[in-house]
């Protein structure tokens, strides 16, 4: 199928992004890489009368250092975002979740900014912001506003942008030495979508672990942290704990719903592995 028909207008400036969109209202939708709004058009899911290219925006672009964050331009490719020193060296998470976004042709065109507001349950990204406590830049014509993670993400393909806003950039606090990471996601080939995955942060004081964080995606309509999980394994000390106790939580937690390809049943199998994954590497990084 293809997409009814629509217009395009390729935007030169934040500002003109605020024209057409006070033009053409809740008609007009943004495109930045159009990997995911594209194929939904050509299935008739999405019908926009207009598109407002801003991939060629240079405001949007670019991944800084700002202080003790790091600050990455909406429109980075997922490409630009695997090739980034400072996003190895400071966000590794997101570098780990970055490589399991989809196919090499598709990571060349789609963005890290396309990605978080589209929303979709599977995807790594939204996952790690939340594990991150990253913060999302907002801008609409009449200024700009600083939205957490957690009230970002507000259920499936759904966030709290409004029509008139347009994600400009995301700022992610920086790993520090006693920052601990985890990413791994089940998919059944390599690329696809995940079956059930987990973004794990903690910090590691002497020899106990502290702010955890433990969000599964591709589990239910958004992603969801496990959060008596998290709270039976702050405060405890590495070598102590309690795994079973720990996979046991995550369990009464998040019941994961069946999608067209896996079962709740298989998922919760397979947020255990996770769990118990995760744990080891904790343990392995805390004593290293
Ligand atoms: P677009 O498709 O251009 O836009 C997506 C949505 O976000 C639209 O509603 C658009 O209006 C809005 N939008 C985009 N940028 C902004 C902005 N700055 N401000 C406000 N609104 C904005 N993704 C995964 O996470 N994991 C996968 O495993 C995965 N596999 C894929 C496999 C295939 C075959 C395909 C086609 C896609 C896959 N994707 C996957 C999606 C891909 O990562 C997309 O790049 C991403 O979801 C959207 O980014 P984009 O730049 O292409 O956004």
């Amino acid at each position: 199928m293809k997409s009814t028909s629509f217009e395009y207008v390729r935007a030169r400036s934040i500002d003109e992004v605020f024209v057409f969109l006070g033009k053409h209202g809740d008609e007009a939708k943004i495109l930045a890489g159009g990997q995911s709004l594209l194929p939904a058009m050509n299935m008739r899911l999405a019908a926009p009368e207009v598109l407002i290219d801003v991939s060629q925006i240079p405001d949007l672009q670019g991944i800084e250092m700002l202080g003790n964050r790091l600050r990455i331009g909406a429109m980075s490719r997922h490409v630009d975002v695997l090739n980034s020193s400072k996003v190895a060296e400071h966000t590794p998470l997101i570098a780990s979740a970055t490589r399991n976004v989809a196919h090499p042709a598709i990571r060349n065109r789609g963005t890290f900014g396309g990605s978080l507001c589209h929303a979709d349950p599977a995807s790594e990204l939204p996952a790690c912001a939340l594990a991150l406590g990253a913060s999302f830049n907002i801008q609409n014509r009449s200024g700009s506003r600083a939205v957490k993670a957690k009230d970002f993400f507000q259920g499936t393909y759904t966030t709290c942008l409004e029509d008139d806003e347009i994600l400009t950039s995301v700022d992610v606090p920086l790993a520090t030495a006693d920052t601990m990471t985890f990413f791994e996601e089940f998919s059944r080939r390599k690329g696809d979508y995940a079956m059930a995955g987990l973004a794990a942060r903690a910090e590691i004081q002497g020899q106990q672990i502290n702010d955890v964080k433990l969000v599964f995606f591709a589990v239910s309509d958004v992603a969801t942290s496990a959060q008596s999980a998290e709270k039976l394994l702050s405060g405890a000390l590495l070598g102590t704990v309690d795994t079973e106790a720990i996979c046991q939580a995550v369990s009464g937690d998040i019941t994961p719903f069946d999608d067209l390809t896996t079962s709740g049943a298989t998922k919760s199998a397979l947020m255990k592995t996770l769990t118990r994954r995760a744990l080891q590497a904790f343990a392995t990084q805390g004593e290293a």
